[in-house]
């Protein structure tokens, strides 16, 4: 077998693998990023031991840098197209890695497809030879275009194979068939949530996504642009419901394989957030309106029934209430951009 390349990372005390309440070491790919340092800060904060590796395409040090003096946390620069070990026991990988913003998984289509796949595959290689529980953070893009809603897991989706969205929807649908072979070849121990788009504190600014755009252009005054008339919709899930969701998926024991859907299913028109988030910052912006990117699907809302009742998790934080700290966060940044010019 050739040699992997070993990346560093600090050993930290071992836990006794049949005591499930004792502190674990996790891996957490892609933990620079929005969800990821959220994760990572709140896996520490339960008292596990968090390796972070990212190869900060879309995460950024900042996310991370409160952490950085842990004793129980580490982080290691690495791109996960290309294998990679971790020295000592790991017993949870969060597979993560991916650029979720439409304009930043574009930019290189190749690479965000390797990603996803090659990703996905050097994860569970990981998690096979340490025979740790792996979960896969896919998206409501497996679904596509949608021709029902709300969405259940049973759906199989409209997705275009060759469309600008298919190197992120079609690598994370070849990652839910590799995590699901890798189940049935050798029987790992695998997870697989189906996140609905999340905001919060921690998104880049410069991200490209609604949430992203429309507070940091309605903060600066500046034309807040709608796609295509607006009316396409989305449900939108705040990020502490998102990882409670996340959290409890990974450490239930009778869920197994099957996907699960998490996300918020309120759903409201792409019209009605920037309506809200002018409302929220008393902007002085005017709404314009911008092309309609190709295949933006026109609907998406989550059927969380799978979640209700298997992991007896819902939703708590209504929009306008997420939205609060999101646009202090995003008003602090944009503070911080203006005290350093150039940074
Ligand atoms: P993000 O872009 O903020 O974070 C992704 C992280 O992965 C970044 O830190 C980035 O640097 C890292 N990364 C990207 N490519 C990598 C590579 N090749 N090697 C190593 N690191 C790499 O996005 P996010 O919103 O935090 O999303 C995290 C995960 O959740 C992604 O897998 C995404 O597909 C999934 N997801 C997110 C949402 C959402 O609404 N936030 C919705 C559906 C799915
Ligand atoms: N959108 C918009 N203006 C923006 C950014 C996004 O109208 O400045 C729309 C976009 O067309 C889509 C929805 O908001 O219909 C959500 O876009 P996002 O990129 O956040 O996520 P995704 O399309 O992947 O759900």
């Amino acid at each position: 077998m050739t040699e992997l390349p070993r990346v560093f990372a600090p050993s930290f005390p071992l836990r006794s693998i049949y005591d499930r309440h004792a502190p674990r070491r996790v891996l957490v790919t892609g933990g620079a990023g929005f969800l990821g340092s959220n994760l990572c800060e709140r896996l520490l904060g339960a008292g596990h031991a968090v390796i972070c590796l990212d190869n900060l395409l879309t995460g950024r040090l900042e996310n991370i840098a409160h952490l950085r003096s842990h004793p129980q946390f580490a982080f290691i620069e690495h791109d996960v197209i290309n294998p990679f070990e971790i020295d000592g026991r790991i017993e949870r990988i969060y597979n993560l890695a991916c650029p979720a913003s439409p304009p930043k998984y574009q930019r290189d289509p190749i690479h965000t497809f390797q990603t996803s796949v090659l990703g996905a595959m050097n994860a569970l290689e990981l998690a096979r030879r340490k025979n740790a529980r792996i979960l896969q953070a896919s998206t409501s893009e497996v679904y596509g275009d949608p021709e029902i809603s709300p969405q259940s897991e049973s759906y199989r989706g409209q997705v275009n194979t060759f469309g600008p969205r298919a190197c992120y929807d079609e690598g994370k649908r070849a990652a839910e068939t590799l995590f699901h072979d890798h189940f049935r070849v050798y029987g790992t121990d695998i997870r697989i949530i189906r996140i609905f788009n999340t905001y919060g504190p921690r998104m880049d600014p410069q991200d490209g996504r609604v949430v992203s755009n429309f507070v940091t252009q309605a903060l600066q005054d500046a034309p807040m642009t709608l796609y295509g008339k607006g009316q396409q919709t989305r449900s939108l899930c705040y990020v502490d419901d998102l990882l409670d969701g996340m959290e409890a998926l990974m450490e239930s024991r009778e869920i197994g394989p099957s996907p699960v859907n998490i996300g918020n299913p309120v759903e409201f028109t792409v019209a009605q957030i920037a309506h809200l988030v002018a409302k929220m910052t008393k902007t002085r912006a005017q709404l314009v309106h911008r092309p309609l990117p190709i295949d933006d699907p026109q609907q998406r809302r989550p059927d969380i029934t799978r979640a209700r009742t298997l992991l007896g998790w819902e939703p708590k934080v209504k929009l306008a209430q997420g939205l609060e700290p999101t646009i202090a966060y995003f008003r602090g940044q944009l503070d911080g951009q203006i005290a350093q010019p150039g940074a």
